[in-house]
């Protein structure tokens, strides 16, 4: 199969020929139509995220299962499929009780402790692949429905860790990023005025499209002063961050109201200061929110399916352009999220 292959971090992609994988017990393979290229996977290639190398990174699939391994069942060639970035044991109290991304014995993600969607062909441990429900079109907008299960169910689980409700007033940090934009539309889908934040005023028309009522350009204006203007010194109610830089917190903490809730998502893991008195006086949360369950993954894939939302796919490249579309990811010159097109749609006979 064709591969891009990372051989170190921070170095080119190498487009090269590597085995076809064969599905051992308990595993699968997929033929792979399309991969999400988004700045999580960037970290790895830029060496900012530890993985081992060398390395087929790319986590968000659309595929269609060509091979199936002793032992494995509710998986049939032809099945299309994405997959669970976690490599999760499925079995631990976290995994059992609907906490997924907090299972104790993980081992890791796809595309960075195991190869992953760059290549023709992906081997997984067969649970971590899901089954697409029906009434996905995945034929007709792979690389849409393959971003669904990070790029769209996140922001989807943040509506609920934040407890977002119609009409409250919510600001995205970060607005104008790959996930950012899926928040804006998700929280808009939640029926609240989203208030987009960015440095990146090239961003704001598509925030608005996506469903933003307002943007606070965070490289000319005070960004806690600007949302406290807009909501008439009241504050939001909800701050989701997915800079998570220690100066954006800092600056969604003081921009939090009564009851506000703030949410931390990717970012370095800076320490940052908030004030103790403001959490009591005002009743208010500060809020991880770590990727998705699976669960998360299917309902969100419902509301695709329904039509209710849609992932803003604006870049989709060959394999071969692997390079060129991480160099825009990096820049931050892409609008949404890019994905490359990997295989054609006839499908690879099955596995002899
Ligand atoms: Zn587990």
């Amino acid at each position: 199969m064709k591969a891009m292959l990372l051989r170190a971090p921070n170095t080119p992609f190498e487009l090269v020929d590597l085995p076809d994988p064969v599905a051992g017990p308990g595993e699968a393979v997929a033929r792979v139509i399309t991969c999400g290229s988004g700045l999580t996977i960037q970290h790895i290639k830029a060496g900012r995220r530890q993985a081992e190398f060398p390395r087929i990174i790319g986590h968000e699939i659309t595929g269609e299962i060509v091979d199936v391994g002793p032992g494995v069942s509710g998986l049939a060639v032809g099945d299309g499929v994405t997959a669970y970035y976690y490599l999760n044991c499925g079995h631990c109290r976290w995994c059992l009780a609907n906490f997924e991304p907090l299972c104790v014995n993980t081992g890791g993600n796809v595309g960075l402790n195991c190869d992953g969607g760059y290549a023709e062909y992906i081997k997984l441990p067969a649970r971590i692949f899901i089954k697409l429900p029906a009434g996905l079109d995945y034929k007709a907008h792979p690389a849409e429905i393959g971003v669904v299960t990070d790029a769209l169910a996140t922001p989807y689980k943040v509506l609920r860790r934040a407890r977002i409700a119609p009409g409250e007033t919510v600001a995205v940090f970060g607005a104008g990023g790959g996930l950012g934009i899926h928040q804006v539309m998700m929280a808009k889908w939640a029926k609240a005025r989203v208030i987009a934040v960015d440095i990146a005023k090239d961003k704001f028309d598509a925030c608005r499209q996506a469903g933003a009522d307002e943007t606070v350009d965070a490289s000319s204006y005070d960004v806690a002063e600007a949302l406290l203007d807009l909501t008439h010194g009241e504050g939001v109610d909800v701050a989701i961050d997915y800079v998570s830089s220690a100066g954006t917190l800092e600056a969604a903490a003081l921009a939090l109201g009564r009851h506000g809730r703030l949410v931390t998502l990717g970012g370095a893991g800076q320490t940052f200061h908030v004030s103790a008195r403001n959490l009591l006086n005002k009743e208010q949360d500060i809020l991880g929110s770590r990727y998705v369950t699976r669960r998360e993954i299917l309902e969100t894939f419902g509301l695709v399916a329904r039509g209710e939302v849609w992932p803003l796919v604006t870049e989709i490249r060959p394999l071969a352009e692997a390079e060129i579309l991480h160099e825009r990811v990096e820049r931050g010159e892409v609008t949404g999220r890019a994905a490359l097109a990997i295989a054609p749609l006839a499908s690879r006979a099955a596995t002899p």
